[in-house]
C-alpha cells in the first residue's frame, strides 16, 4: 500500500507501518547485489555489469516514485509528498532494513545533490524538464566541477562560457567526473565573465551529456574501477534555458550543491567493509582473541556509534530550523577516519593476503576497501579543505590567508 493521507497526514507509527507493508510487498529481489565478501568503496564492476546495477536502481527508484516515497518531504507540486523531514528520515531508516544495500554514486549524486539544487535554483522550465527524471531514476546527472587547475580551488576553474543568442558556447575541460559515462546530463560550474576574479563572473549550467563536443575518457583507478572520468568540452552549445541561478551567480549554486553533498557524505549505507564484516574477517583469521585486535574493533565501533549520534544530533538542528554550517564537514571527517580505521585493521588482520589473491573468499577482496577508502579523504572537498571550514565556521578562527585573492584567475600561478 502506498501512503495513505485519506484520514490527513499519518502519525509517524503509522506512517512507518504503511510502509513496512509496502516494502514487504514490493521490496526487489536483487540480482545486482553485492556478494556477502564485497567490501568495495568504489565500483570495480566492468561496464555492463555497471549498467545492470544502475538499472536496477532506476527500477526501485521508479517504484518509490509511484508509491510517492522518492521525495517525501519535498511539496506537492513539485512531485513530493509534502511531509515532515522526519517522514523521510523514517522511510529511509525501513528502507535500509528491508532492501539490500545495492548502491551507485551516480544514483545518489543525481538524486540527493542535484536534484535539490534543481528545485531551488532551476527556472520552472528546467525543473519541469528535469525533476519529474532526475527523482523517478529515469534521468542521471553528474557534477562538472573539478578541473586539472582548480580542485581545491574550485574557484580557479577555466571552462570558459560565451554567450550567443540564446546559447552559451562551452570550451574546456573537467576531470575526475563520477559517473560521467553513464550520465544524461552535468552540472557544471564555467566562468562567463572573461577576466573575472576568483568566485565572481561564474555561471551554473545543466548540460546535457550526449550534446555535439562533449567527450568523455574513462579514468581506470588504482582499484580497478573506472569510476570518474575526463570530460572534455569542445564548442558545446547549451540553450540559456538550461542555466541555474542567474548570470554570475554560479558559485553560489555550487556551494548549494556541495553543502548537500557533505551532508550526505557521512550517511552512505553500504559503503566498504562493515563492522560485521571485520568481526567475520577476524574470527576467520583467528584473531578475535587478541586484545589489540579487540580495542581496534572497539574503536571502530565506537566510531559508528559517534557517527549515528552525530547524524542524529544534526538532523534535529535542520528539523528545527537551523542552518547546517560546519556540522556537514565535521561529520565527513569523522566517517572518513572510521573508514580509514577499517583498512588499518583488515591490512594488520590479512599481512601478506592482502596483498596477493590465494583465491581465498573474503581476504584479498578487502583490497577493495583499502585502496578505495582515500578517495573519500580527497572527494567533496578533501579532509584539510573540511578542517579548514571547520575551523573557521565553527570555532572561528582566523580565516585562511586569501593570497592571490586580488588576481584574476588568468594571473594566478
Ligand atoms: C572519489 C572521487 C570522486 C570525485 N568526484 C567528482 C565529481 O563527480 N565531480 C567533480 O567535479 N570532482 C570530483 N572529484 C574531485 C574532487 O572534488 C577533487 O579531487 C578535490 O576537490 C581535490 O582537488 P584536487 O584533486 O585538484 O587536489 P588539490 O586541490 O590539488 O589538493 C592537493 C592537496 O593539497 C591540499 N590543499 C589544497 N588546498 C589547500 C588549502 N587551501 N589548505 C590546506 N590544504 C590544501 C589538499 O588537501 C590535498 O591534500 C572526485 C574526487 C574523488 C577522489
Amino acid at each position: 500500500m502506498a501512503i495513505d493521507m485519506a484520514v490527513g497526514t499519518p502519525t509517524i507509527e503509522q506512517f512507518r507501518e504503511q510502509a513496512r507493508a509496502w516494502l514487504r510487498q514490493n521490496a526487489p529481489a536483487r540480482t545486482a547485489v553485492r556478494d556477502e565478501h564485497d567490501v568495495s568503496v568504489f565500483h570495480n564492476l566492468d561496464h555492463d555489469a555497471e549498467l545492470e546495477v544502475l538499472r536496477e536502481l532506476r527500477e526501485w527508484q521508479r517504484l518509490k516514485f509511484d508509491a510517492g516515497y522518492a521525495a517525501l518531504s519535498w511539496p506537492t507540486e513539485l512531485h513530493g509528498a509534502g511531509l515532515p523531514t522526519e517522514y523521510a528520515d523514517a522511510f529511509k531508516e525501513e528502507e535500509t532494513a528491508a532492501v539490500a544495500p545495492t548502491r551507485h554514486e551516480l544514483f545518489s549524486v543525481t538524486v540527493n545533490l542535484i536534484a535539490p539544487t534543481v528545485r531551488i535554483y532551476g527556472s520552472d522550465e528546467l525543473r519541469s524538464l528535469l525533476l519529474p527524471g532526475l527523482l523517478d531514476g529515469s534521468l542521471l546527472a553528474c557534477q562538472l566541477f573539478s578541473e586539472p587547475g582548480a580542485g581545491s580551488d574550485l574557484a580557479n576553474i577555466s571552462t570558459r562560457a560565451v554567450r550567443e543568442g540564446d546559447e552559451w558556447v562551452v570550451n574546456g575541460q573537467k576531470v575526475w567526473t563520477s559517473g560521467a559515462q553513464f550520465a544524461d546530463w552535468g552540472q557544471a560550474i564555467v566562468r562567463t565573465e572573461a577576466g573575472s576574479k576568483r568566485n565572481r563572473g561564474l555561471t551554473t549550467l545543466m548540460v546535457p551529456m550526449d550534446a555535439p563536443g562533449v567527450e568523455v575518457r574513462q579514468i581506470r583507478q588504482m582499484s580497478g574501477g573506472t569510476s570518474f572520468n575526463e570530460v572534455f568540452l569542445t564548442d558545446v552549445r547549451v540553450p540559456d534555458a538550461y542555466r541555474m541561478g542567474d548570470v554570475g551567480d554560479g558559485w553560489g549554486v555550487t556551494r548549494a550543491t556541495l553543502g548537500f553533498e557533505r551532508a550526505n557524505a557521512s550517511n552512505k549505507a553500504g559503503v566498504g567493509g562493515s563492522f560485521e564484516q571485520l568481526v567475520d574477517l577476524a574470527r576467520r583469521t583467528r584473531s578475535l582473541s587478541h586484545r589489540d585486535v579487540r580495542l581496534a574493533l572497539a574503536d571502530v565501533r565506537m566510531r559508528e556509534i559517534a557517527a549515528e549520534i552525530a547524524l542524529r544530533r544534526d538532523k534535529r538542528a535542520r528539523d528545527a530550523g537551523e542552518a547546517p554550517g560546519a556540522a556537514g564537514s565535521m561529520r565527513k571527517l569523522q566517517w572518513v577516519a572510521k573508514l580509514n580505521r577499517v583498512s588499518d585493521l583488515a591490512r594488520t588482520l590479512l599481512a601478506d593476503r592482502a596483498v596477493a589473491d590465494l583465491g581465498e573468499p573474503g581476504t584479498f577482496s578487502w583490497n577493495a576497501h583499502v585502496l578505495g577508502a582515500p578517495g573519500y579523504r580527497i572527494a567533496g572537498g578533501t579532509d584539510q579543505i573540511q578542517r579548514s571550514i571547520v575551523a573557521e565556521r565553527h570555532l572561528n578562527l582566523p580565516p585562511e590567508p586569501k593570497v592571490a585573492e586580488s588576481r584574476s584567475w588568468k594571473e594566478r600561478p
